[in-house]
């Protein structure tokens, strides 16, 4: 390194951090320390002339003389401009200096400082790597380098001496300020060419290999939407063409699926559909999410029983047999059941020959129902089984379904392919999975069905099961229509009143009212023990069970209208004989009595009637609720007050009113009844039926009523073993109502000795069991003032002197 000991200068030195000034290259530094921002105003006011030298550590904010790298620049500043707390600075770079010492540390540093000279070289070699870097730079420049326009138009333009050629370029360079440093140390012309080369031609292969990565992705993106616009277009082309080739499906599943079309047995129009959805999807990339909706689409459409179906061989006297074997009593149901059966299988003759004159196709003779059958009553009372029965006895599938809470039209018509998750509705489900399409389709709970904003189910379901509409079932997913016309409905329910109207109409009630004490028996007797014998592996065992333990098990393990709780029951008298053969004990050859409770626990319920007492302002009423036909004991309290009624126990809005109606007629029957005139408005009166849980509602409940309510009025107490039912009106007389079998049934059960029915119900009595009919003493009353002498321990509460009163009963003046 050479120095000229001759100029030695003093003058002010700025430290900067980051970065190093080369010679001939201009920069804006900026300074914020108090020593840079005083040396370089000083330097401005005088001969503008500063030098700058980097700091070791850029940490260090009031560096010394030692903290300086020992070579730096010489500059000239040409302005200067100052902002709060900072002055910027341009400075332009004039040579390399060395750090000599420095003199003096305040307000400023002061150094005194040498010019470097550098070595200059061959020129020929200089000229050479002046230009390859010129070249370089420029290639670095078009690859996306950053740097000044002006710096690069001067640059570029070949005017500039090689040695500010390497300095500008140093300066520009994307390495380290230490590297930097060292280039602005080398003071060997060409050596410094040859490192500022290297570090460039590195630069640009990086920059290269940035370009080429970002090419490749852009191509790549491209060719993506190139193809996909390609086979857009190719869509296109071909729809507008009719035609297609085979896409990216695999020939194999493309064969699986014409082979599946095929065998579907399906009418034409859905043939071409599926055949359209086939060729749909070879056409789609397998990346196409829709690949799946339609490979699922297709597959509901080729599982479907388009042509499949259970010969029609309706026999009668086969289907009676079945029924007969499977089920004991139902006779009414049963015969019912038949004609039913008979009316389709005539139907269905006639409309074979019809079609046999009309063309000698093979095409199977249709079969179908005459009009929707409809099982009503409680649980347990044999519905389904029968509807098991129907299937076996014409050799057909059987199905079951409940529409219990059905809300949305969409589960029974399906919900349309545009959905997400779509599927079809419960009907052509059904259907699939019975695998043939006339099956016995029994759809339960018919009663449960709900109307709401997502659409009337009811409605759809009236579409899926009346025969005139049926032939051409749309399922909103399905698309094409199905047939039903051959599947045989059957639907089932609890309470008539509940299933809507329109449905309603359609549909062949056959009620299934309760089965009475002995009819249980004999059920238990036939059918459930046997059943649950081999039902628990127990079939070869031959164990009895005795007449009295199952009247037992009738009378105090179960309260209800049906058998399922009895057949509960059952089944766990068998799960303790099960247990006690696993474990190699003594069994039993027989059930008794005295087994009952070790089997089954203490006795869940008592008589109803027989442990009450006659009571004053309690009566004994008759009800049908969804469980079947029930007692209900109806209790009156009165306390002194305003002649306010109160009615509790979840009464409907007709019972209150019949319970209103009761309370004007006693008001108005004061004199008769032996109480003051104004009575009515001395009192408080209130009602309440029991069981709280249950809602009740109808009129039935008002002869019940009007008689708690005399009693507790008179004081009389009513007879605890009569039960009654009718509506009364406001003056006294007795209407008719329904659920006559059902209430005397339940009247039976629970050990009544007279019934009270309105007149008008004697019809009725055909209906009501032989045995019920017995035990039972029935009176057909017109008027209120019947029942009360019937039910009522005293009557008439008072004697009244014929003529006192224009509003007297007329029977009443006859005694
Ligand atoms: P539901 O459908 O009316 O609720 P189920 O058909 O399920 O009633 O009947 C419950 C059980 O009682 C079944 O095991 C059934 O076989 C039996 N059952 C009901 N009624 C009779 C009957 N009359 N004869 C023989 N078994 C019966």
């Amino acid at each position: 390194m050479q120095q000229d000991t001759k100029n030695i200068r003093q003058i002010p030195i700025v430290a900067i951090r980051g970065s190093v000034v080369f010679p001939h290259t201009d920069v804006v530094l900026s300074f914020g320390r108090k020593k840079s921002i005083s040396a370089v105003n000083t330097a401005f006011q005088e001969d503008r002339i500063v030098g700058i030298f980097s700091q070791k550590e850029a940490k260090i904010s009031d560096p010394g003389s030692e903290d300086l790298f020992r070579v730096g620049t010489i500059a000239t500043i040409s302005q200067m401009m100052s902002t709060e707390g900072e002055v910027h600075a341009v400075v332009k770079g004039q040579a390399r200096i060395k750090l000599l010492d420095i003199v003096s540390q305040e307000p400023y540093l002061t150094g005194r400082v040498v010019e470097l000279q550098q070595e200059k070289g061959d020129a020929a070699d200089i000229t050479a790597l002046a230009n390859k870097m010129q070249e370089l730079f420029k290639k670095a420049i078009n690859l996306g380098k950053q740097a000044e326009i002006m710096t690069v138009m001067k640059l570029v333009s070949g005017k500039v001496e090689p040695h500010e050629l390497v300095d500008a370029v140093a300066s520009l360079l994307e390495i380290k300020t230490k590297k930097k440093q060292l280039l602005l140390e080398e003071l060997s012309l060409k050596k410094r060419l040859e490192k500022v080369l290297h570090y460039l031609a590195h630069e640009v292969n990086v920059l290269e290999l940035e370009k080429t990565i970002s090419s490749k992705t852009q191509k790549r993106f491209e060719d993506q939407m190139r193809k996909a616009m390609l086979r857009e277009k190719k869509r296109t082309i071909e729809e507008e063409l009719g035609e297609g080739e085979d896409g990216d499906l695999s020939t194999e599943e493309l064969g699986e699926y014409k082979v599946k079309i095929k065998n579907a047995d399906m009418p034409k129009d859905v043939r071409e559909k599926a055949d359209k959805e086939l060729k749909r999807l070879s056409q789609l990339s397998p990346h196409n999410p829709e690949g799946g909706y339609i490979r699922n689409y297709l597959d509901w459409l080729c599982d479907m029983p388009w042509g499949k179906e259970s010969p029609n061989n309706v026999s009668i006297a086969k289907a009676r047999k079945v029924l007969e074997n499977d089920h004991f009593g139902l006779k009414k149901a049963k015969e019912r059941i038949l004609e039913y059966l008979a009316v389709m299988k005539l139907k269905s003759e006639t409309d074979k020959t019809k079609k046999g004159k009309a063309e000698s196709s093979k095409e199977k003779s249709s079969l179908s129902s005459p009009t929707i059958l409809c099982f009503m009553g409680p649980p347990g009372v044999g519905k389904t089984s029968i509807g098991k029965s129907i299937a076996k006895a014409l050799g057909r599938e059987f199905i079951r379904m409940s529409l219990g809470g059905i809300r949305d039209e969409a589960e029974i018509r399906g919900h349309r392919r545009t959905y997400v998750g779509a599927l079809p509705g419960r009907i052509i489900q059904g259907i699939k999975n019975a695998g043939t399409r006339n099956p016995v389709f029994m759809l339960d709970e018919i009663d449960k069905l709900g109307v709401d904003f997502r659409g009337d189910p009811s409605s759809a379901l009236l579409e899926a099961l009346d025969p005139e509409q049926n032939r051409e079932f749309s399922d909103h997913y399905l698309e094409v229509p199905f047939d039903l016309s051959r599947v045989m409905f059957i639907c089932t329910g609890n309470v008539l009143e509940n299933i809507p109207h329109a449905l309603r109409d359609r549909m062949e009630i056959i009620s299934f009212p309760g089965y009475t004490q002995d009819e249980k028996f004999n059920i238990a007797k036939k059918f459930l023990w046997p059943k649950q014998l081999s039902v628990h592996g127990m079939q070869n065992k031959n164990i009895k069970i005795t007449d009295k333990t199952l009247n037992e098990i009738i009378n105090r393990y179960t309260r209800e209208a049906g058998v399922r709780n009895l057949e509960r029951n059952l089944a766990m008298v068998c799960r303790k004989l099960a247990i006690l053969f696993a474990e190699k004990k003594k069994t039993p050859l027989a059930i008794n009595h005295s087994d009952v409770s070790k089997f089954l626990g203490p006795q869940r319920f008592s008589s109803q009637i027989a442990e009450k007492k006659d009571e004053v302002g309690m009566s004994t009423g008759l009800a049908v609720t969804s469980a079947g036909g029930e007692i209900l004991f109806i209790e009156v309290a009165l306390m002194p007050g305003k002649g306010k009624l109160t009615l509790t126990g979840q009464l409907g809005d007709v019972m209150k009113e019949s319970a209103r109606a009761a309370f004007t007629w006693a008001k108005a029957h004061w004199f008769e009844l032996g109480l003051k005139e104004n009575f009515g408005s001395r009192i408080d009166v209130h009602i309440h039926v029991p069981e709280g849980a249950v809602p009740k509602d109808g009129p039935s409940a008002g002869v019940a009523m009007a008689t708690a309510l005399v009693s507790a009025l008179t004081g009389i107490p009513t007879k605890r073993d009569v039960g009654m039912t009718g509506e009364v009106t406001l003056r006294g007389r007795v209407l008719e109502i329904g659920g006559v079998k059902e209430k005397v049934i339940a009247g039976h059960r629970a050990g009544l000795k007279m019934i009270i029915l309105p007149k008008d119900n004697k019809k009725d009595m055909e209906d009501v069991p032989e045995k019920v009919q017995n035990d039972i003493k029935f009176v057909f009353a017109s008027r209120l003032e019947e029942v009360l002498s019937l039910a009522l321990k005293k009557w008439p509460p008072v004697e009244v002197k014929q003529g006192i009163r224009s509003l007297r009963p007329t029977f009443l003046s006859a005694s």
